[in-house]
């Protein structure tokens, strides 16, 4: 029966089977689960049943659930789905294997996962596979050598299209994630519960398993969020994205700084190891003339007196095709020598340093770099740069 409504749109009078909008399960945790079987007149015991073939088993579809009853698959193709993100291309670095996932959302949105093969240090190293996931479409923090910052903010990743990262980049490896690094497109801080909600999926006995000593957050620096993790006594571990510990600079380099300023930062830093006992990590990317001089580690030196602390040094990729202008348009790589030094000094002071290799520079494989092309591609750019890809996946 079709009638108009108060707002004079023409609307089709209520039904509760049409009004009914399927569930995507995937992203549901066990108690969830629990209720939505219960809704349909199911027992508990099948939500952990579903949440094994949803997370453990990566079920793509109702009908891969063979020790489900048929009747109860019925009932689930009414009621549900399972949402799947789609391969919208895939890069593989010839240089190290870097795998780059650019995934189709269910809103026509792209974003991007990375595939880190491991370096070659120890026999130990070399058994890791590392995957990098995306948290947000696009990011609203802007910082100033970051090809995502680009692309302004879109909107949030739901639960199930953070944890379908993991599904499908593992469907296509041969070989075994075993851990995670929530440092792809997005501040993973702004959508905190999703995050959180995913990271407890992902750590599940019958889900993927991987522990939280394997798994990573990194921050552009939200101070509240960092204590918020402290006092919740969250054991993943927590890394910052730092850059300079000068404030000024800082804030030059990551708008966010002015709303969280460095010695907030330290201060968040310091309590969060002082309740959890986790050395945080900083990332730190050397620009040449700009953080990487003696005085910028000093002031390393200084802060790892306070805390201890572990540093990465990133390489900078281009963001060149993002046509940078002004101060970010001034952001070049340090010369080797001056990372070396760089290194040495923090290293005779007793910090940690690792020094990243570039994986995946034949590929872009830094953040954004891939999805901000699709985009520029979307409006018509110029931007968009021919490269190899392929749409199909790379193994199973
Ligand atoms: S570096 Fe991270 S926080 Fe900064 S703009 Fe890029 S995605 Fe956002």
């Amino acid at each position: 029966m079709i009638l108009p409504c108060y707002l004079n749109h023409i609307c089709v009078t209520y039904s509760p089977v049409m009004s009914k909008q399927k569930r995507n399960l995937k992203g549901l945790t066990v108690p969830e689960l629990q209720e939505f079987v219960e809704s349909l007149g199911e027992k508990k015991y099948r939500a952990r049943q579903m949440f094994s073939w949803l997370y453990g088993k990566r079920a793509q579809s109702f009908d891969e659930m063979t020790d489900i009853s048929k009747d109860f698959r019925t009932l689930l193709h009414e009621a549900a789905t399972v949402d799947n993100l789609k391969v919208a291309a895939k890069e593989v670095s010839e240089r190290d294997g870097t795998v780059k996932f650019l995934f189709e959302l269910s809103d026509g949105l792209k974003i991007e996962s990375v595939l880190i093969p491991p370096e070659k240090t120890s026999p130990a190293a070399e058994k890791r596979l590392t995957l990098c996931v995306s948290t947000q479409v696009g990011c609203p923090l802007d910082c100033k050598f970051c090809a995502t910052g680009t692309m302004g903010f879109l909107r949030n990743l739901t639960v199930g299209e953070i944890v379908d990262q993991v599904i499908q980049a593992q469907n296509r490896s041969p070989k075994r994630i075993t851990n995670l690094v929530f440092m792809g497109m997005g501040e993973p801080m702004l959508n905190y519960e999703n995050v959180m909600k995913s990271v407890e999926i992902i750590r599940a006995e019958d889900s993927f398993h991987i522990g939280a000593r394997h798994i990573t957050i990194s921050t552009a620096g939200y101070a509240d969020k960092i204590r918020q993790m402290a006092d919740e006594g969250r054991t993943v571990k927590l890394a910052l994205s730092l850059h300079s510990l000068d404030n000024a600079k800082r804030a030059e380099l990551m708008p966010i700084t002015k709303k969280y300023g460095v010695s907030e930062l330290m201060d968040a830093l310091n309590y969060y190891y002082k309740k959890t006992r986790n050395r945080p990590t900083f990332e730190y990317i050397l620009f040449d003339g700009y953080n990487d001089t003696e005085q910028d580690a000093q002031l390393f030196i200084k802060i790892s007196k306070r805390f201890p602390c572990k540093v990465n040094i990133i390489p900078f990729h281009s963001i060149e095709f993002t046509h940078p202008s002004g101060f970010a348009k001034t952001l070049k790589p340090s010369p080797r020598a001056r990372v070396e030094q760089f290194v040495e000094q923090l290293r005779k002071a007793d910090i940690t340093v690792m020094v990243r290799s570039s994986a995946g520079e034949d590929i872009n494989a830094a953040c954004g770099q891939l999805a901000v092309e699709e985009e520029n591609s979307r409006k018509g750019s110029r931007a968009v740069q021919s490269r190899k890809t392929e749409a199909a996946p790379i193994t199973n």
